[in-house]
């Protein structure tokens, strides 16, 4: 029977640990982590995430403010926020919801908030260490999809890891980690050839990819692992909802036919989402803590 991995019963936990940490940094060493949350533009997905880390961070006891900038935010009056937060002693964490919109450009934005508050894992020092395998902050969302591989498989020596989807954010940090725990790492991308062959053989299927449902049932080894990072918004199967314009979530997995194969899968929602936020947190606390010159 395939093990359904609950992502949302690990993220309870590690925001219990989370929670935990800050009590004690408090009590031991006067310091109360902070994090900045900050998004331009009134995506209503967006404006939901946003408002969800804001709660949790304050629910975990962390200093947190939410900056909410208006969609035709210019480049400089962006630039000049967060480089005031990044100069704020109290935050510890600064994160940029992306995407941001089209006319702004990412690059400079994660320059400015530096690697010591780059929770987010996106600066170039901290994709460097990560390659290096240097402590680093690392992505939340493949720091949160390792955490529910290793509690359901394992030791992964010798595993082989298909990772579908090559972003800074999340492809190519969770190919690093699965490195990094000696799987064979097979990397593969809009480009790639023949990819229902080369997922077939993993014991490790990460989807990361955007298109709602696009790994099919035949594409995935029996028994793999799969992880399935994505999410989309689509029409309800049933047509009188569809109709109406109800939408859902659903993942880059078609979830029912991988039911019949794999050994393990992560629903959407309730797997890689609720880890991405609780792993904020912990990172959060990390950048704290390393600020302080507390051995994390
Ligand atoms: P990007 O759009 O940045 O990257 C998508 C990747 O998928 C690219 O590398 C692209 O290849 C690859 N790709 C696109 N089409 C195909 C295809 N037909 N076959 C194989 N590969 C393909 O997306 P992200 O990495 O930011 O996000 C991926 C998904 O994960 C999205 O659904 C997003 O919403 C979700 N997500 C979920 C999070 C969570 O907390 N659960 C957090 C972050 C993202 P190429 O490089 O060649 O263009």
């Amino acid at each position: 029977m395939t093990k359904i991995i609950e992502g949302n019963v690990h993220a309870e936990r590690l925001r219990a640990e989370v929670t935990g940490e800050v009590a004690r940094l408090q009590a031991e060493h006067d310091l109360q982590p902070g994090l900045a949350v900050v998004l331009v533009g009134d995506d209503p997905a967006s404006q939901a995430y946003v408002k969800s880390k804001g709660e949790q961070s304050t629910a975990a006891g962390m200093y947190s403010v939410t900056h909410l900038l208006p969609g035709d935010t210019s480049q400089e009056t962006l630039m000049a926020r967060v480089t005031e937060l990044a100069a704020d002693p109290r935050l510890h964490g600064i994160l940029v919801q992306l995407p941001l919109p089209k006319h702004l450009d990412e690059k400079p934005v994660i320059a400015a908030i530096g690697p010591d508050k780059d929770v987010d894992g996106l600066h170039v020092v901290n994709a460097g260490r990560l390659v290096a395998g240097l402590p680093a902050l690392v992505a939340c969302t493949p720091t949160g999809c390792l955490v529910l591989i290793k509690a359901t498989l394992g030791d992964l020596t010798g595993k082989h890891a298909v990772v579908v989807g090559r972003s800074l954010l999340v492809g190519k940090p969770i190919a690093q980690l699965l490195l990094a725990e000696d799987c064979t790492v097979t990397m593969a991308h809009s480009k790639t050839v023949d990819l229902p062959s080369i997922c077939r053989t993993a014991d490790i299927l990460v989807a990361a990819v955007g298109k709602p449902r696009m790994i099919r049932g035949d594409w995935i080894k029996p028994g793999a692992c799969v992880i399935d990072v994505g999410i989309n918004r689509v029409p309800f199967d049933n047509p009188e909802q569809a109709a109406l314009g109800k939408t859902k979530i659903v993942g880059d997995v078609n979830y029912k036919e991988a039911l019949e194969v794999a050994g393990s899968i992560t629903p959407v929602p309730k797997g890689v989402g609720p880890m991405t936020v609780a792993v904020l947190l912990q990172n959060t606390v990390k950048a704290a803590k390393l600020q302080a010159g507390i051995a994390v």
